[in-house]
């Protein structure tokens, strides 16, 4: 049977483990080798990649995750619908570690990353209005009602730089924007697969308030220990609702994502 998948997840061990392996492969793409070997699974029949997006070792910090390379297998894999789960700080009181936002927004504050298949000469503008596919969003949102977790059904993420987390004055200032989370990794990764015409969908785990929560001095800067010690408490919930996600997204798209090239061209 020829390698496949019709989803593909960036995450490691911890999420294929519950999932039915069927093999792993090394793959090679046009930008080099993604992050870690491809991982194939089944989930209720299903055909499900995964890619460690840090590497098997978390040898890659988010400004170096070769982004294109990583997408881009998933793609010759055949995969349509993209599933990106991350760690996240809140930036808001009413969003508390442990919950769960399914981001409908982000706004990129990173710098210098690869983030286009079409660096010419055939110019390419895709758009990037609702840069998350609502067909998965809403998935995701039945399933997180029907496992009973506590969850956000949108929101914004600010993705920095890093590897360093913010400043206090850096976090007030995105937290008076009425942003909801910041991350790492959400850019480029969810504007490659718009790029590639795959749907993608977003799973912001909240590990921490970030450098801080306005008005709480009580609340501690975050650390490096405390989001994995966060992050892996909740690692079983996150795998659970991925499975209940693949279960009820309907193989037919009935979102635009898989039409983005269409009118992104000026010659086509
Ligand atoms: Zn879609």
């Amino acid at each position: 049977m020829k390698p496949g998948a019709e989803f593909g997840v960036f995450g490691g061990s911890g999420f294929y483990k519950l999932a039915k392996g069927t093999g792993s492969l090394s793959a090679t793409t046009r930008y080099g080798k993604p992050s870690g070997r491809v991982t194939l699974a089944e989930i209720e029949g299903r055909r499900v990649a995964f890619i460690p997006r840090h590497g098997v070792h978390h040898e890659y910090p988010p400004h170096a995750v070769p982004y294109r390379a990583n997408v881009l297998a998933f793609k010759k894999l055949g995969v349509k619908r993209v599933i990106g789960p991350n760690a996240v700080g809140s930036l808001k009181g009413d969003v508390a570690p442990g919950e769960l936002v399914f981001c409908d927004q982000f706004v990129n504050f990173t710098s210098g990353r690869k983030d286009t298949f079409y660096d010419g000469p055939e110019t390419t503008h895709v758009s990037t209005a609702s840069p998350y596919c609502p067909q998965m969003r809403k998935a995701a949102i039945e399933a997180a009602e029907a496992l009973g977790l506590g969850y956000h059904p949108a929101g914004t993420v600010v993705v920095i730089q890093g590897p360093r987390f913010s400043t206090k004055a850096e976090s007030k200032f995105f937290s008076r924007q009425g942003w909801d989370v910041i991350n790492m990794t959400q850019y480029p990764e969810a504007v490659l697969a718009r790029e590639q015409e795959m749907c993608y969908l977003n799973i912001s785990l909240v590990t921490d308030y970030d450098a801080g929560l306005e008005g709480d001095p009580s609340v501690k800067p975050v650390s490096h220990e405390e989001v994995i010690k966060v992050f892996n408490k909740n690692l079983r919930n996150l795998t659970r609702l991925i499975g209940e996600i693949v279960r009820r997204v309907s193989e037919e798209r009935s979102c635009d994502c898989g039409s983005a090239l269409e009118h992104a061209r000026l010659n086509a």
